[in-house]
């Protein structure tokens, strides 16, 4: 199958629309699209076409158990497939929506199990990106779209992440150049009685508790939980793992610089090819391997935006290991953690 690439070009509105028309016309006939959101590119298919759905899992290697998330582009298609939706998950639509946020809700009977894994609930979210709100309505409202990478590779941020993954598997990507904010969104389930994070994002407990007061964090998140399975079934998953070993120094940042350049000078010396990953502030000071900048500590936005694209980088450079700082930032430094936690497969050196 050969894989268009159709660009979006600012100001042209129309040809832009035209491109969009036949990516929906692809979905609504059961094909696959990956496009963009402000998260990372999805894979989309009609989150109500069982067989469209199935095709996800096939052209991402995805695990059967692990669901979608339904993409919606106005409020009253949620009632459509929500079951239930309790009134503070209508209190962060109308905060966070569109945006990075996915909230969970019973199911009702016309979503499939093949878009929800088997689960009796369903994932929701409307993006904020105008190409995907366009393309969830010219393809009739419901896009089920996972992260459009191969299953356990880092999620892409760039149309050419997923052709890496995605080409000659299927028919088009939406390319409408870099994503905004490059981890993927917050999970919230509110099919419980007290509302659970179930996946850490750009929105942090701190903004959801402003809007609804108590929350949980699924306990399966916490790194000392390891054991523990979380409630979304994708968290349990290897992910992100670039191919080269990853190990993450964490501590007081001039014992991070000091380590990492000892590890990578004894990796060098060992022959093998090494990589490390600073910041704009720290890279100047790192002397062995392939240097790259993820960010700003100052800006910790940068920091969440290039960490998929870093670790695909040094896929492409081919090294055996890489050194990384770790990135406990104000903010998002949880959610920052929890992805490169994973990609890293836990190891990490304390200095
Ligand atoms: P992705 O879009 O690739 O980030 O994957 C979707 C994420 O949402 C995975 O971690 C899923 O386990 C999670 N998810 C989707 N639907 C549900 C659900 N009904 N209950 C719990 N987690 C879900
Ligand atoms: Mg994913």
């Amino acid at each position: 199958m050969e894989t268009v690439i159709a660009k979006i070009i600012e100001g042209e509105d129309s040809k832009n629309r035209q491109k969009i028309e036949a990516a929906a016309r692809i979905l609504r006939e059961g094909g696959l699209v990956a496009f963009p959101t402000e998260t990372v590119y999805g894979l989309g298919a009609d989150a109500l076409n069982p067989a469209a759905s199935a095709k996800i899992y096939q052209a991402k290697g995805r695990p059967s158990d692990n669901p979608l998330i339904v993409h919606i582009s106005c409020m009253e298609d949620l009632e459509k497939i929500a079951a239930r939706v309790p009134a503070g998950a209508r209190k962060m639509a109308e905060q966070f929506w569109p945006g990075p946020l996915t909230m969970i809700f019973e199911k009702r009977g016309n979503v499939p199990l093949e878009t929800t894994g088997g689960l009796a609930t369903v994932a929701v979210r409307m993006p904020g990106h105008p190409v995907a709100l366009s393309l969830i309505q010219a393809a009739g409202g419901y896009i089920a779209a996972p992260s459009a990478n191969t299953s356990g590779k880092p999620s892409p941020t760039l149309a050419e992440h997923v052709a890496q993954d995605m080409n000659g598997r299927i028919p088009m990507i939406l390319d409408s150049g870099a994503v905004g904010i490059g981890i993927e969104s917050t999970i919230v389930d509110f099919s419980e009685k007290i509302p659970m994070v179930l996946r850490p994002g750009y929105i942090t407990p701190d903004m959801i508790k402003k809007v609804i007061g108590e929350i949980k964090i699924d306990p399966g998140l916490a790194e000392e939980n390891s054991g523990t399975r979380p409630k979304a079934p994708g968290m349990k998953y290897k992910h992100y793992a670039p191919k080269a070993e990853l190990i993450l120094v964490n501590g007081a940042q001039e014992k991070v610089q000091q380590t990492i350049n000892d590890l990578a000078r004894e990796a060098a010396l060992s022959g093998k090819a090494v990589g490390v990953i600073g910041t704009d502030e720290s890279c100047s000071s790192y002397r062995y391997g392939i240097v790259k900048s993820i960010g700003a500590r100052s800006d910790e936005d940068t920091i969440a935006r290039h960490l998929y694209g870093i670790l695909r980088e040094f896929d492409q450079k081919d090294v055996d290991i890489i050194y990384s700082e770790s990135f406990s930032t104000p903010r998002i430094g949880p959610a920052i953690m929890n992805r490169m936690l994973k990609a890293a497969g836990h190891q990490v050196i304390e200095v």
